[in-house]
Order: structure tokens, then C-alpha cells, then sequence
């Protein structure tokens, strides 16, 4: 038996305890090993009901029997009411505020409840507790110390981890025991982790809390160790590579900037210097431009594709163009920055193409030189392939095999993290060059999870906003302040200004839900808000209508012939209209505090105030945290790195999207261990690129990175 052998080779699997492994995406023994548990509970903090005498902190395994909501007698505040069971007996559990809580927490099912418990005239009742999933009763054996808890699984209790982990130590020693440590001895001492077979027993039987901290800490050193390892090696791996020579003269590019109807920010500056210094390299870049909604990343985007359109294949020859691919999430967005750049070339003899899915374009039209002209996709692709048109932007379509380019030098990604997984090497060309990759997100990461996640790219980032901007006033509203809201708006619509109202629904009731529990949707919206504004004129934008109807109405409010919008998340990302400068969010605290940045951007792009709404249902929700994070965050850096404080990264990058472990999602709160295990990772693939030094730990890297879902 060897650490990689299944675990079926070590204990009798039942078909129940197999799905629940599979799930768990546990195969062999090392994979057990490494799955340490959550947490640990002390045996005498856990009661059984039977025993609940005195008030004060409990814990309880068992189940609710009985869930609804009501409100309470005699003040009417709404809440969740249950009679909780653990066999010993049973007791009174409410929640008030969140009702909504009778429909989320599991009816008879295993749960761990954590609370306080009150005695009030002869009742016994717990308010406000916590309750979560159990996979299984605790270790009630006296001669552990710490009682393992397993991140929960149906079908596979912590008891089970506990006693298989034990057969590991007491049956095959010898399987940790010579056990290859992938983190080097050096680095363990350097930061007081213990070594792996160390690190294994304190995980899953430690004999304090210390030494159960000390293992995780250490496994979370190593899952960001490795990764950066990966993205140490990546970057090792670029520098091989070849990338088409760009023209990159700086004072060539400032001649273009200066056209630009607005004076730089010195961020813009610095980010378009750093690519020009990229452009030099005989590999090719590999940059991400992190920056805020509306700080301008456009502009950034252009300058630098300027300078690869006005760049010959051949250095030295006056004939050709090198070529630059701009790639949008979303067929709105591609209009936009295709109108962008035209606006910006439009005294060069630059053409611009532009690709969707329901049209393509091409600017300048021969008919009409300020204006773009429809063009069949065909003829547009025959003069991408030909060089012809320098300059194409588009959806993901753009980078298909039917788009040829002649000389592709440089790809840009907007809003990259929309795109999912993004094959980098998938940009190798035929002639065996690669573009410099330009890669832009409006999403604040935090510091940590950028370094993690994009370890391998260069990072710039635009972290003030072009001059002028007023500060955005932001006010959670809940019922009452529905009709001031409504006050705002009509006033600043009058004054010439356009307004947004985003609903979490486009049409359709949620059948799952109660009526006190639905959302607003576009549909019902339209209708209400044509009552509240009788004589402005409204409009819908949401993700089923069709690409026509969608740019018929974005048009129509460019053109400001619409004075509000109701639509759907779906002008989250990137729309630009200057003129929209407030936006009432319904729902607000269903949306990720993300995606609220995003929404809260739309109306941040010229010099007139700005104001969001962000409307809440429940008096409750009024003081929920997150949405606190908002008021208060300056930027959208400070609300990641406040979110992260708040959830762990979980809201931002869920632990399903970004792949990364719940230690790894842990360990990135903490800056100094994410510092420190990145140089580490980069020191080692310098010194040793072919990591010989440590066979068998590239391989670990690299199989690392295959768990996590951005590339
Ligand atoms: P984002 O970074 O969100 O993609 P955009 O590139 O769309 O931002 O720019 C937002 C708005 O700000 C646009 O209308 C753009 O013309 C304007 N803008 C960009 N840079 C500047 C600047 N330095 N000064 C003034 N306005 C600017
Ligand atoms: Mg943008």
C-alpha cells in the first residue's frame, strides 16, 4: 500500500461512504490525509438537552422537528420559531429579524447548534443561534483530547475520518513515515512549520490547540507555497517565449495620448509606461491592469494599442502592421469600446473592425469617413487575415480558429475573470510567437488572492479615479425610505440627468418562495415605477431579450431619449453612460458586494454627483455588515479586503470558483504567510527553474494548479 493507493485498500467502503468520498473528491490516502478537519470541540462544551439547567453557552447535536415564521406576540417583529431535538428532550429556538431563516435551516436533519440559552418564568429557550449541518455526532471518547470535526459530507461521518486516519498511524506506519516532504526543510525552519508526519498527527489527533494551529497553519503554507510555485514556473516558462518586436517609443505614444479629449491620471501614465516597458521584452507580456470602475482603463487599452498597430512585422520595412485583438464579456460592451476607439483613431489612418454575433462593422466606412459602416463577416475576416484591419474587437468569438490574423501581437482582455478559464498558451501563434496578453479587471481581488490566483502576471494597478469626480453618495433604504429615494431621482432627472433601477429578477415569480420572500422583479417594476413617474420615460434592458432589442435600448438611453432603465445585473459590467448618474439597486442584499461595486460604478463616469440606493427589504438587513463595507469603502480595494475580513475571500471567489481548499481560502486573510510562501515559491524557481533539486515537487505544483479554475 503507498500513499496514493485508493482508500478503498485501506478500510471496506460501503456504496454510501464511496459517493460520499467521491463527492468529497477524496480517492486515495494521501488525499484522506490531507483532508483536515474544520474544527475542533472540546467534549465538555457539548450537552445533551436533558441536562440544560443553567443559562448560558451550549452546544447541542440533533435536529428541528418543527420550523415556521412567524411574529412575535406581542411587538410584531417578524421571526423564525423551532422546537429543537436531540432525543434527551427537546427546547424553543428563535431567530428574530429573519424570518427567512425558517425555510433555510435544515428540518430533521443532524445539525450543531450553538447558542446561548435563556430561562425566562420557568422557560427554557435559545435565541439567535448558530446552526450548522453535522455529517455526524462528535468523538465522544474520553481519551481524546480534541474531538475532530470534518468539513461536512452526507454519507461520511467525522467518526469515520477520525478512525480511518487512526488505521493509517496504528496499521501502516510506514506510509508517513517515509513520506517526501514538498516543503524544503529550509523554508519549514525558516517559518516554524512542522514537518509533514508532524504536521499529519497534530491535523487530525492533536493533543492541544496548538499543535491542531501550528498543522493548519502549515498546510496552508504549503497549498499557496505550491501554487505560486506553479506560477513561478509559468513565468519561467514566458521568458522562453517569443513575442513580435513592438515600436514601443514613448514619446510616439504621449503624441496620441495628448489627442485624448482628458489629461491622463499619472496611473494611466505609469500603467501605459509599464506595458511600453513589457513591449521591449523579447518575451511576451503578461499584465493584469486592476482598476476601479471608471478609472479608466480604456484609454490605457488604447495608447498601448497604438503603439502595436503603428508597429511594422518587419522592423526597419515601411509596409504591414502588427495586429491587436480586444476581447469584452458581453456584445454591449464590444459596441462600446469599438465606439471608444474609433473616437480615439479617428484622425489616423487606423482601421477598427468590429466582430459579434449579430453584425460586424468596420470603421472608417469608405462612404462615410466619420462613421462606421455593416460589412459581411466574410469580407471583415478576409481583412483581419490580410492585415488590412489592425484592430479588432469582439466577444470570446474573436479569438476562435476561423479568426486568422496575419500578425497578431497583442490581445486584450476586458473584465478577464467573466471569461473563466483562459488558456494563455491557447494564444500561441503558427509562426510559434506569442501576444503580449493585456489582461483588465474592474473586480477588486484582494492584494492576497491576486497574488495567489495570478501569481504568474505582472500586476499594475489604477488606484485613483481621473480628476473631478464627485465622491458617490450611497444610502442603504429600507420601506420607508422608498418615496425619498423616488424624490431624488425625479429631481436629478429633472435636472437633465438619467437614472438606473436594477431588480435581482427579470420576470417570473420564484415558486420556491414565499410571497413575503420575493424580489422585485424588471417586469413588475416597469409597471410600478411608470405609476410613481408618470410623465419619464421608461425603459428594460435584461439578458432575454434578443442582441437587437438590447442595443435598441442602450441607444436609446445613450441618446438619452430614456430617463430610466430598469434592467437585470446585465449592466453590471462595463456600461458607459456618463449622462446615468444614480442607480437604486432592489434587493440589495441579494447581491455579492462584488457585483454591488460594479452596479454602484455605472453611475460614477462624469463630474455630476452620483448617488446609489441600495434598497433592503427588512429593517433587519439595515445593519448587515457587508453592506456597511459599502458605505464605507473608498474604493473597490478597500471593499475586497473589507469583504475578505468579513466572509473570508468565500463571497468575492467562493471556494467552488476559485478551487482553492477552505485552509488555502483561510490562509489568504493572512498577508504576511501569502507574502512570505510567494518568495519563497519565486526564489526557489529562479535559483532552480527545473526544480532538480526537488524531484517530485513540480509535480505536486503543477497538480495543484489543476484544482484551481483560473488559468
Ligand atoms: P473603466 O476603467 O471602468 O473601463 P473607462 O475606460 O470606461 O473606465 O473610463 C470611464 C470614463 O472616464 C470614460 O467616459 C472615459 O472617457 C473617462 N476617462 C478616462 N480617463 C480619464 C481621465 N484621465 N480624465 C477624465 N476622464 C477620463
Ligand atoms: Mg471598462
Amino acid at each position: 500500500m503507498e500513499l496514493d493507493s485508493p482508500i478503498a485498500e485501506l478500510v471496506r467502503l460501503t456504496q454510501v461512504q464511496r459517493a460520499a468520498l467521491e463527492r468529497l473528491k477524496l480517492r486515495t490516502i494521501r488525499d484522506l490525509l490531507y483532508h483536515v478537519p474544520h474544527r475542533y470541540e472540546s467534549g465538555a462544551d457539548v450537552r445533551q438537552v436533558a441536562q440544560l439547567h443553567t443559562k448560558g453557552d451550549v452546544v447541542l447535536y440533533g435536529q428541528f422537528t418543527k420550523l415556521e415564521m412567524k411574529r412575535s406576540w406581542k411587538t410584531k417583529v417578524p421571526m423564525a420559531e423551532g422546537v429543537f431535538d436531540d432525543g434527551t428532550g427537546s427546547v424553543r429556538v428563535m431567530w428574530f429579524h429573519q424570518p427567512y431563516l425558517a425555510k433555510m435551516v435544515p428540518l430533521n436533519e443532524l445539525v450543531r447548534l450553538h447558542g446561548t440559552l435563556s430561562i425566562g418564568s420557568g422557560k427554557k429557550y435559545i435565541a439567535n443561534p448558530v446552526v450548522e449541518k453535522a455529517a455526524g455526532l462528535p468523538i465522544l471518547d474520553s481519551s481524546v483530547g480534541l474531538m475532530p470535526v470534518y468539513p461536512e459530507s452526507a454519507g461520511i461521518t467525522s467518526l469515520w475520518f477520525y478512525h480511518a486516519v487512526k488505521r493509517i498511524v496504528e496499521a501502516h506506519p510506514t506510509l508517513i513515515q517515509n513520506v517526501d516532504d514538498p516543503l524544503p526543510e529550509s523554508i519549514r525552519e525558516r517559518y516554524h512549520l512542522p514537518d509533514i508526519k508532524t504536521a499529519w498527527i497534530w491535523a487530525h489527533q492533536p493533543k492541544s490547540e496548538k499543535d491542531a494551529s501550528a498543522a493548519r497553519k502549515r498546510f496552508a503554507f504549503e497549498e499557496v507555497f505550491l501554487i505560486q510555485l506553479a506560477r513561478a514556473l509559468e513565468r519561467e516558462t514566458n521568458k522562453t517565449r517569443h513575442a513580435l518586436p513592438v515600436d514601443a517609443d514613448e514619446r510616439r505614444v504621449a503624441d496620441f495620448v495628448s489627442t485624448f479629449p482628458f489629461t491622463p491620471t499619472a496611473g494611466q501614465k505609469k500603467a501605459i509606461a509599464d506595458i511600453l516597458a513589457n513591449f521591449l521584452e523579447p518575451y511576451p507580456m503578461a499584465r493584469l491592469l486592476e482598476g476601479d470602475v471608471g478609472s479608466g482603463k480604456t484609454a490605457v487599452a488604447a495608447a498601448t494599442a497604438y503603439a502595436v498597430v503603428t508597429s511594422r512585422p518587419i522592423p526597419g520595412k515601411t509596409f504591414g502592421n502588427l495586429q491587436v485583438a480586444y476581447m469584452c464579456p458581453t456584445e454591449i460592451l464590444a459596441k462600446q469600446h469599438f465606439a471608444t476607439f474609433t473616437s480615439y483613431f479617428k484622425n489616423y489612418p487606423v482601421q477598427v473592425g468590429l466582430i459579434t454575433s449579430s453584425g460586424c462593422y468596420k470603421y472608417p466606412s469608405k462612404v462615410n469617413p466619420d462613421g462606421a459602416t455593416d460589412i459581411s463577416r466574410t469580407q471583415l475576416l478576409k481583412w483581419v487575415a490580410n492585415g488590412e484591419v489592425p484592430i479588432l474587437i469582439g466577444t470570446h468569438a474573436l479569438i476562435q480558429k476561423a479568426v486568422q490574423f496575419k500578425h497578431l501581437a497583442y490581445v486584450i482582455i476586458d473584465e478577464q475573470h467573466r471569461f473563466g478559464t483562459f488558456q494563455r498558451q491557447a494564444l500561441t501563434l503558427k509562426d510559434g510567437t506569442t501576444p503580449h496578453l493585456l489582461s483588465m479587471t474592474a473586480t477588486p481581488i484582494p492584494r492576497t488572492l491576486a497574488l495567489t490566483l495570478y501569481g504568474d502576471l505582472d500586476l499594475t494597478v489604477l488606484d485613483e479615479l481621473p480628476a473631478g469626480r464627485k465622491e458617490i453618495k450611497t444610502e442603504i433604504a429600507g420601506p420607508k425610505e422608498r418615496v425619498r429615494a423616488y424624490d431624488t431621482i425625479r429631481r436629478l432627472i429633472a435636472e437633465g440627468r438619467q437614472a438606473y433601477v436594477i431588480c435581482p429578477r427579470i420576470d417570473e415569480p420564484d415558486p420556491t418562495k414565499q410571497l413575503a420572500l420575493q424580489t422585485r422583479s424588471v417586469a413588475t417594476e416597469i409597471k410600478n415605477l411608470q405609476k410613481v413617474f408618470p410623465s419619464l420615460v421608461i425603459d428594460k434592458l435584461h439578458s432575454k431579450m434578443s442582441p437587437a432589442e438590447k442595443e435598441a435600448t442602450m441607444r436609446r438611453f445613450e441618446q438619452n431619449e430614456t430617463h430610466i432603465l430598469v434592467a437585470t445585473s446585465v449592466v453590471e459590467v462595463g456600461v458607459n453612460v456618463p449622462n446615468a448618474t444614480s442607480i437604486l439597486i432592489e434587493g440589495a442584499e441579494r447581491f455579492g458586494l462584488a457585483q454591488l461595486h460594479q452596479l454602484r460604478g455605472r453611475v460614477m463616469r462624469s463630474s455630476h454627483q452620483p448617488y446609489c440606493f441600495l434598497m433592503v427589504d427588512k429593517a433587519a438587513s439595515q445593519d448587515n455588515a457587508r453592506l456597511k463595507a459599502i458605505l464605507k469603502a473608498k474604493n473597490g480595494f478597500e471593499l475586497a479586503e473589507a469583504d475578505l475580513a468579513i466572509r473570508g475571500a468565500g463571497e468575492l471567489y467562493g471556494r467552488q470558483q476559485s478551487g482553492l481548499s477552505d485552509i488555502g481560502m483561510e490562509a489568504l486573510a493572512n498577508v504576511k504567510l501569502v507574502e512570505a510562501a510567494r518568495s519563497e515559491a519565486f526564489a526557489l524557481a529562479q535559483k532552480d527553474p527545473g526544480l532538480t533539486a526537488h524531484p517530485g515537487l513540480k509535480k505536486q505544483a503543477l497538480l495543484k494548479l489543476k484544482d484551481l479554475h483560473f488559468e
